[in-house]
């Protein structure tokens, strides 16, 4: 069994704040969340080795996607680090693998008691729509597993993450590190007993790996983004195959998911620079 784990860092067990997964804003504190980082993975990557995985690759995937400090990840593990990489969070997923699970998530931008919520990027996305469907990250990264007809099985991250994975994975594990109290407060299991947590129910996915089918999305794909500012919309509208549709919203449509993930990823590239002036 070979198996896809994602990892993000705002949704690991005690992880409340901007300060705490920002190697430039306080680099003691960031050190220290890093380690409770692949605390977390480690616990899924066991579990997953309990249930019979017999390959596991790891995709680091918060900011510039070097955080996993690689001689402290469970050595059964291959690991992708680094960027600039085609597909973001999930780079590396193909339909070799029998299931992608995703460690540390967090919820989509504006989600009540969704700790750190946002969407991509903070500083450009206001709301993403597939097909009429609100998505966060994990949905447009299921729909991307999916694609390659794999099943997405267990995240970890807050009880609003969780919440939203079920919303599109109705049978997906899901263990619940942390309780928000507001977008930058929450109530957190310590630490060693999340990891139990995970362990146990990144196992209890695996075994149950044949109840989950891939999350697929309906094609051809139509993506709407809403942007923070007007300008950044100018920007996109620009874009070919993109149509604007009011002042800080546009359309794209795409064939197929693949290509229809790489165009929401280059729309937020244009926008992203635009209000610096
Ligand atoms: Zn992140």
């Amino acid at each position: 069994m070979r198996v896809y784990i994602s990892v993000d860092m705002e949704g690991i067990s005690g992880i409340v704040d901007w300060s705490q997964v920002d190697f430039r804003k306080r680099p003691q504190e960031y050190e220290a969340c890093r380690r409770m980082m692949v605390g977390d993975l480690n616990a899924a990557i066991e579990g997953a080795l309990e249930a019979g995985a017999e390959e596991v690759v790891v995709a680091d995937s918060h900011g510039r996607m070097s955080n996993l400090p690689p001689e402290e990840v469970h050595e059964a593990a291959v690991l992708i680090r680094g960027s600039p990489r085609p597909w973001l969070m999930m780079e590396g997923v193909d339909d070799g693998f029998d299931a992608a699970l995703y460690v540390g998530y967090h919820s989509m931008k504006g989600t009540e008691r969704g700790v750190l919520c946002h969407t991509i990027s903070g500083r450009v996305v206001d709301a993403v729509y597939v097909n009429g469907v609100e998505m966060g990250e994990f949905g447009l990264n299921a729909a991307l597993a999916g694609w390659h007809g794999v099943p997405s099985i267990f995240i970890s991250g807050d009880a609003a993450v969780v919440e939203e994975a079920k919303e599109l994975v109705p049978n997906i594990r899901g263990a619940v590190v942390k309780w928000g109290v507001s977008r930058y407060a929450a109530r957190c299991l310590n630490p060693k007993r999340a990891r139990r947590i995970i362990r146990e129910k990144a196992a209890e996915a695996l075994r149950g790996v044949d109840e989950i089918k891939p999350f697929r999305v309906e094609e051809p794909v139509e993506v709407r983004m809403r942007f923070l500012t007007s300008t950044m919309a100018d920007a996109v509208a620009i874009m070919p195959y993109v149509e604007r549709m009011d002042g800080r919203t546009i359309k794209m449509v795409y064939d197929d998911y693949p290509t229809a993930f790489r165009g929401l990823r280059t729309a937020i590239a244009v926008a992203y620079p635009v209000e610096e002036r």
